[in-house]
């Protein structure tokens, strides 16, 4: 295999967790609340831990949600689309009632085309994108998210998923199919959701509802 990956984020291949930007701004944060009681949030655990990867994430807050729900049934077809589709990426959206950065929720999964049909890349069909788009503006709903597969690294955005990220207000849905990613008690494969603005990745915990 001579090709060069472009999306399976092999470039931010590490220990997959931050640990030195985190260590780093709890050093800075301790330094700073010395005396002072009311600064003592900052020593929660910070929702940005990733920074390590991604270099545009410098001096960005996270811009929220921190948190959201994901409904078992969609998790679920989300895995066994990525399943089926292997060993190409696979793709698809999450359509909500409003966008995840506006506190919408997540109604339905539509799985959708990898016009790339590429173990390495995606691209939403154009003409599914197209019906997916005029069918959620006529029902008055959003893309709350934007979902492939990283079929062997983990569900973490890559340098080429940054560039492609056009929707800032919805979550970046990744889910992984490494066994090395997989939840190591129950092996559930790892999905894991982002927010992408302004050249910044800022994760966002699931919880899986039901
Ligand atoms: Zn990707």
């Amino acid at each position: 295999m001579v090709r060069t990956p472009a999306c399976g984020g092999n470039e931010y291949s590490g220990d997959g967790h931050g640990g030195e930007a985190l260590v780093l701004r709890v050093s800075l944060a301790t330094g700073r609340m010395s005396g002072s009681s009311i600064e003592s949030d900052r020593l929660a655990p910070a929702p940005g831990t990733e920074d390590a990867y991604y270099p545009g994430n410098a001096g960005q807050p996270h811009p929220g949600p921190t948190r959201v729900a994901l409904p078992a049934a969609i998790r679920d077809a989300i895995v066994a689309h990525a399943h089926a589709e292997a060993p190409n990426e696979a793709c698809g959206l999450i359509v909500g009632d409003r966008s995840a950065a506006d506190g919408g929720k997540a109604l339905r999964w539509v799985p959708l085309r990898n016009a790339l049909a590429s173990p390495y890349r995606y691209e939403i069909a154009p003409d599914d994108l197209l019906r997916v788009t005029i069918e959620t503006d006529d029902a008055d709903e959003v893309f709350w998210g934007i979902v492939h597969s990283h079929v062997a690294s983990p569900a973490r955005p890559s340098p080429t998923d940054l560039r492609q990220a056009h929707y800032p207000d919805a979550l970046y849905v990744l889910v992984s199919l490494a066994p090395s990613e997989a939840d190591p008690t129950t092996e559930a494969e790892s999905l894991r959701a982002w927010r992408i603005v302004d050249g910044g990745v800022h994760e966002v915990d699931l919880v899986i509802d039901g």
